[in-house]
């Protein structure tokens, strides 16, 4: 095993996570500042946890995917292609479509799971300490709960053909819904989040109402699982 290559495949994911998410992070908590003045003032300490754990988080989610990556690269491992005719042209959005959809029902389910008593404290505490969260706190998890989360695209590239444009798509979405998600404030127009749309897409005002509640709304992208379950409550009228 040339274990230095994949070493250096893993401390350069870690890097790239950690990077993207002070970026991503950054960028929204700056916009929130503008948008919401002093929204956000008085939670400096709880801030920096904020930034502590998802710093520890992107080395969780870094080793798993620099593994990946380098088996890809070195061996070609998992389902990611680069040729845009190597499927139809169809098929490109279908499977940005089938990750979201597939990773929404990992999210789902470990995080119902997580929120029953004797979980919640081990895995998912770290999470609602957040009180109210904030865009920093979009990679804010408990070790334990960081690996759930680390897994699921590593496992889904070896499952589902994608072409690697469309995964940093999926990717993309990834870390603006989970920094917006958090910030506390909705950046869409009210129409959109009350729209047909808006029923099944998740936005701020979805995920405010489970830090809120803590016991509903418990879904990623879509209010599929939510609504099947009767776990939807509905939107907080605070974000
Ligand atoms: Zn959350
Ligand atoms: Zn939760």
């Amino acid at each position: 095993m040339p274990w230095a290559a994949i070493l250096l495949s893993a401390a350069a994911m870690t890097a790239i996570v950690a990077l993207r998410y002070l970026a991503a992070s950054g960028a929204f908590a700056f916009v929130t500042a503008r948008v919401r003045p002093g929204y956000h003032a008085r939670l400096g300490p709880q801030i920096r946890r904020e930034i502590g754990w998802s710093l520890a988080s992107a080395a969780i989610y870094g080793i798993p995917a620099g593994i990946v990556a380098w088996g890809w690269q070195t061996h070609g491992w998992t389902r990611i292609y680069t040729q845009w005719d190597a499927y139809p042209l169809w098929y490109l959005p279908v499977a940005v479509m089938l990750y979201l959809l597939a990773h929404d029902t990992w999210f789902y389910w470990t995080h119902r799971l997580m929120h029953r008593p004797k979980w919640f404290r081990k895995m998912h505490a770290v999470h609602h300490a957040s009180r109210p969260p904030t865009a920093w706190a979009a990679m804010s998890f408990h070790p334990w709960e960081a690996i759930t989360g680390a897994v699921a695209i590593p496992a889904l590239v070896f499952l589902i053909p994608i072409h690697v444009a469309m995964l940093g798509t999926v990717l993309l979405i990834m870390t603006v819904m989970g920094v917006t998600n958090h910030m506390g404030w909705e950046m869409f127009p009210r129409r959109l989040v009350h729209s047909k749309l808006g029923e099944w897409v998740i936005t701020a005002s979805h995920h405010q109402r489970h830090h809120e509640e803590y016991r509903c709304n418990y879904g990623l992208y879509f209010r599929f699982w939510d609504r099947a379950c009767g776990t939807d409550r509905g939107l907080s009228p605070n974000a």
